[in-house]
């Protein structure tokens, strides 16, 4: 089985498009948070990602745009976004994040999904070895996926539990995860943060047992296009070019 695994796709559509034709055929889609924020498209994303097969958990964008989590935790360009979401989101839309769980477990497979870490699911950015172990020891599960820092990266827990400093994973190589505990990033789809503006996903496949990263080309002049015409904070539009 092929399962697609994306997260932080941030309202932007035009990546999340690229990234659902460069996927080929998947038989699931797992979305590990933050499907608003930032972005231009917040109901169409919402409604693309409930046309597929999907679980998908809740970020702290999602959270705050539907009033479960204070903007008051945001920096200023972050919450302006923020805001607008708020006020452009769907009722029906909003019903459906306030259902998204923080963290889910996918017993057959052995693999937990949680957007920010299995400490603090909501807001823990996992950017060390230290945060991936604390995360290893909080779980029962053998390997876990997770996002919020818009970096791909591969955490590995040694026998002994000792993580080692995350490895950058190369684009389209088979990362083979069927012994050891691992803790994998797939990166963001809608707003990447590693430099490299691509849209970001990962694809799963439960028979060869790897994950393998891919980055996709998007029309990021039109996702900019359409944040301008919605008076999103420039910051925000300018920051796409850059992946940062
Ligand atoms: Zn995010």
């Amino acid at each position: 089985m092929r399962i697609l695994v994306l997260s932080d796709v941030h309202a932007n559509l035009a990546a999340l498009e690229a990234v659902l034709v460069m996927a080929g055929p998947f038989s699931q889609a797992w979305c590990l948070g933050d499907v608003v924020g930032y972005g231009p498209d917040p109901d169409a994303c919402i409604e693309r990602l409930r046309s597929l097969d999907l679980r998908c958990l809740a970020g702290n964008h999602d959270r705050a745009a539907v009033g479960m989590l204070s903007v008051a935790e945001f920096n200023p360009d972050a919450r302006a976004a923020a805001l607008w979401t708020r006020s452009r989101i769907s009722p029906p839309n909003g019903d459906w994040l306030k259902t998204l769980p923080a963290m889910s477990v996918v017993t057959e497979l052995d693999v937990t999904l949680v957007h920010g870490s299995p400490v603090d699911p909501i807001w823990e950015y996992v950017i060390d070895p230290g945060a991936a172990r604390a995360g290893f020891e909080a779980i029962g599960t053998r390997l876990c996926l997770n996002g919020h820092t818009h970096v791909p990266i591969v955490f590995r827990a040694s026998d002994r539990g000792s993580v080692g400093p995350g490895e950058r994973p190369r684009n389209g190589k088979p990362t083979p995860i069927g012994r050891g505990r691992l803790l994998i990033n797939p990166g963001s789809v809608g707003q990447p943060r590693d430099g490299d503006p691509r849209a970001a996903f990962a694809i799963l496949d439960t028979d060869a047992m790897t994950l393998t990263h891919h980055r996709v080309d998007y029309d990021l002049a039109s996702t900019q296009g359409r944040m301008r015409a919605a008076g999103l904070p420039r910051s925000l539009i300018n920051r796409l070019v850059f992946g940062r």
